[in-house]
Order: C-alpha cells, then sequence, then structure tokens
C-alpha cells in the first residue's frame, strides 16, 4: 500500500471524528456567517486541536470573510486546508551530514522508541546507508531483545551489552564500533523512566557527555517519541524532556488508533518542534518523514 493510502487509513479515525463532521455542519447553514464559525471552532476544540491552535484557525478564517476571500460554504474545506498547511509547515529532514550522524531517540515507555528505531532503521538501509543501533534501555533484558529482533528484521548492527549495564558504556562501545565500521547513522535507543526525573536526565546527560567527546563534530538528532493516543498529554511530556535535552525532532506514533490527530496541529503552535515522522501502525513499513501537505490532505479527503 502506499503510504499515503495507509496515511489516510491511519487518519481515519480523526478524519471521522473532526474533519468527516466540518461536511455536516456545512450542510446545516445556508452561507458562511458567525453561527457556522462557532460551530468550526467548537469542532477543532474537542479534536485536540488546542484551544490556542483552534484561536488561530479562526481569527485566519474570521480574516478570510472580511477580506470577502471566503463566501461560500463550498470555500470553507479549502480555506481551512490552507490555514492548517500554513500553520503546520514544512516538514524537516533529518540532519545526516557528517558520518556518523547521531539519533538519540528519547521518550517514555510505550510511546514507541524501540519500534520506532526498527522503521526508520529500515528506511535508512533502503537508503542504501549502514546503520548502527545502540541498545542503551538496559533497564530489562527484553528491551534489548525486543530491540535485536528489529535489528534482525531491518537488517541494522546491533551493539548491546547486558541489562543493568551503563547505558553510556554501551553508547561508547556503539560509537567505536560505528567509526570502525565506518557507519552512516548510528541511532541509540534509551530508557524512558520518567517517573525518576533526576535519574534519568543525568543518564541522557552522561550520554551526551559520551557523544561529545567520542564524537565532537557529528550532525545530531534527539528525537522525541509522543504517543498521539494520549493527546494533549504528550504536548506535557514534550515540556518535560526539553529539560533533559535539547529537542530537535519529534516521532509522533500511534496515529492509527486515535481520533486525536489534531494533535500536530497544537505541537507546532506550542512547542515549536518540527514533526520530523509519524507512525501510523506497528509494521516495519507503518512510518513516513512527516509531510504536511499529505498530512492535511488525508485529514479531508
Ligand atoms: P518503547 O517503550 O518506547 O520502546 O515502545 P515500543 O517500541 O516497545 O512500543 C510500545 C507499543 O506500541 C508496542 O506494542 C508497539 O507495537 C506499539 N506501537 C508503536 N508504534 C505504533 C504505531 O505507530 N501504531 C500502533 N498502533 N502501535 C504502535
Ligand atoms: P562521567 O564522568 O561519568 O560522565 O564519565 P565519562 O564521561 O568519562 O564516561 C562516561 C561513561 O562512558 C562511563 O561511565 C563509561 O561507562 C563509558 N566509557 C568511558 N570510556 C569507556 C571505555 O573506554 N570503554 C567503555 N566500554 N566505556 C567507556
Ligand atoms: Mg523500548
Amino acid at each position: 500500500m502506499a503510504f499515503l493510502d495507509k496515511l489516510k487509513k491511519g487518519l481515519s479515525k480523526t478524519k471521522n471524528a473532526i474533519f468527516g463532521q466540518i461536511d455536516e455542519v456545512l450542510k446545516a447553514f445556508v452561507k458562511v456567517d458567525e453561527d457556522l464559525l462557532d460551530e468550526l471552532e467548537e469542532l477543532l476544540i474537542v479534536s485536540d486541536v488546542g484551544v490556542s491552535a483552534t484561536e488561530d484557525i479562526m481569527e485566519r478564517l474570521r480574516e478570510d470573510v472580511k477580506e470577502g476571500r471566503l463566501k461560500e460554504k463550498d470555500q470553507v474545506i479549502d480555506a481551512l486546508k490552507n490555514i492548517l498547511g500554513d500553520m503546520i509547515g514544512e516538514g524537516e529532514p533529518l540532519d545526516l551530514s557528517t558520518t556518523p550522524a547521531v539519533i538519540l531517540v528519547i521518550g517514555v515507555n510505550g510511546a514507541g522508541k524501540t519500534t520506532s528505531i526498527g522503521k526508520i532503521s529500515n528506511r535508512l538501509i533502503s537508503d542504501g546507508k549502514k546503520v548502527v543501533v545502540a541498545a542503551a534501555d538496559t533497564f530489562r533484558a527484553a528491551a534489548i531483545d525486543q530491540l535485536a529482533v528489529w535489528c534482525e528484521r531491518s537488517g541494522a548492527d546491533l551493539v548491546r551489552q547486558n541489562e543493568g549495564s551503563d547505558p553510556a558504556a554501551v553508547v561508547f562501545d556503539a560509537i567505536a564500533y560505528a567509526k570502525r565500521k565506518q557507519a552512516d547513522v548510528l541511532i541509540i535507543d534509551t530508557a524512558g523512566r520518567l517517573h525518576n526525573k533526576v535519574n534519568l536526565m543525568n543518564e541522557l546527560a552522561k550520554i551526551n557527555r559520551v557523544i561529545e567527546r567520542e564524537l565532537p563534530d557529528a550532525a545530531r538528532e534527539n528525537l522525541l517519541v509522543l504517543d498521539a493516543t494520549t493527546g494533549q498529554n504528550a504536548i506535557l511530556q514534550a515540556k518535560e524532556f526539553r529539560h533533559a535535552a535539547n529537542i530537535t525532532g519529534l516521532i509522533l506514533n500511534k496515529l492509527d488508533g486515535t481520533a486525536k490527530g489534531g494533535i500536530v496541529i497544537s505541537i507546532k503552535k506550542e512547542l515549536e518542534i518540527p514533526v520530523k515522522f509519524i507512525g501510523v501502525g506497528e509494521k516495519i513499513d507503518d512510518m513516513q518523514e512527516f509531510d504536511s501537505e499529505e498530512f492535511v490532505k488525508a485529514l479531508f479527503e
């Protein structure tokens, strides 16, 4: 299945819950007036677009009406598409400009870090890159084994130590290995025990020191993995993790399981961190670089 079709299928719950209902709202009105705009506003607010982003959208819609660009009901969808496209902005590609480049993957347990690493490795390897993965979530043996399965699927080399070993030591080994093998990309899996914030921050800081010392000039991505089904809670998580790492991009997972896809708009507005990948399923090819145009298209078509 082409990714746009996967995306449409993945976003179908969001679409039915919000954007599909816009049609119903439009049917109930004869012309574009304040009442119609009020109904739209309500729909957006309940859809995890967020209050603040909804205000921005409504302001722009009202401006379109005032300036005579939006007169007829059948122009509402296109106006919304334009506004959402503008607000979400262009997708930003990964910076992989050095050999190796380093991608550190962080996020709470269950957000989909390990799965995302499998999917991203697979894409990079399909593009002809050599990928090394570091099993720096050493908290549970099962986490290391799960990562090993994904590395087998994708063809990435895994650097691992035993359960309970120092994550920074795993990263050290993985960097040495990546240098020796002249790998293009090193991807680091981490533990996500946010309930102990101080430990987590110390662990990430220590990993960071090792990377900076061993690969001072490497292109770096610190990707925060968020579970879209948690809605606005994901935004709070991102604000927490900002204290622990300089986040360069987001991976938004599980868009297939939720009607809360409007969260993408809210994320852009409240965090100003680019969404770099979205996940719409559990399989290896259920992830793609985020493309705002395709995303908006999938929401309405
Ligand atoms: P981690 O604890 O952050 O490493 O999370 P995992 O990668 O182990 O994923 C936790 C669960 O979420 C697993 O059961 C995954 O299959 C599932 N998962 C991850 N990404 C997606 C997604 O995009 N869609 C769906 N439906 N499930 C996902
Ligand atoms: P810090 O003061 O704890 O940040 O210590 P360092 O920055 O010197 O090293 C951080 C971590 O990297 C250490 O705790 C080790 O686990 C790991 N490390 C440093 N050097 C080596 C090494 O030569 N081999 C291995 N396997 N790990 C190392
Ligand atoms: Mg994991």
